[in-house]
């Protein structure tokens, strides 16, 4: 059975996911965004053998922690698309401006399109493009359990922000209508920031998308 706990990390309550085999007790983590030692500390204690890192967007605070954690497990990195590569090339000048900790640089071992499928275990995670909040973001879905990943894309009654150099706005609101809603109604999603919600409820409830915004 595919398993989850969502650890907020980093002063931006940014959602780090730990996803886990129950019977290999395999693991990936979704976004390791901040405090490393405290997710170190997390996968021990579940006992987990971490596999791999996936990377929705190059944002530091969805990808601040995979240098360091890369010197104890040296896994691959996998993610998001090669067109946020000058979001990670930047993510120590980004936490200095910020006043975060300066992290580790972070190696992409395999970068994205959109279409492959990710494997933990026999889970099957496909990959889907997802422009706009950055031009190389991508969300995963795990169709066995209707369960997304979101990243900074779609929100519990919100959507990401586009006011970042190379963000758009219209092409934000093309992939959720193309990448997201395309979903099952009763699909779940984890998100990069706040609660879990479906997409049912956001096409009914987000205001950014249901035409109620003013
Ligand atoms: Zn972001
Ligand atoms: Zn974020």
């Amino acid at each position: 059975m595919l398993q989850v706990k969502i650890v907020p990390v980093t002063a931006f309550a940014q959602n780090c996911s730990i996803v886990w085999d129950s019977v290999t007790k395999d693991a990936i983590l979704i976004d390791a965004g901040g405090d490393a030692q405290r997710l170190r500390q997390e996968v021990d204690a579940l006992g987990l053998t971490v596999k791999a890192m996936w990377l929705t967007h190059g944002h530091f605070d969805h990808a601040g922690a995979v240098g360091e954690l890369n010197q104890y497990w040296d896994v691959p990195v996998i993610g998001p698309h090669q067109d946020d590569a000058f979001w990670l090339d930047m993510i120590q000048d980004v936490c200095a401006r910020y006043h975060f900790p300066i992290p580790q640089p972070v190696e992409v071992t395999q970068w994205l399109k959109g279409g492959e499928v990710l494997t933990l275990g026999e889970h099957q995670f496909e990959v889907r493009f997802t422009p706009g909040h950055t031009p190389g973001h991508v969300i995963f879905y795990n169709a066995e359990n209707k369960l997304l990943w979101t990243g900074d894309v779609l929100f519990k009654g919100s959507i990401g922000r586009t006011d970042f150099p190379k963000s758009n706005h219209a092409q934000l609101i093309e992939s959720i209508q193309t990448q997201c809603f395309t979903l099952p109604d009763d699909t779940r999603f984890i998100c990069g920031h706040g609660e879990m919600s479906t997409i049912g409820y956001e096409k009914q409830h987000n205001p950014f998308l249901s035409g109620k915004a003013g």
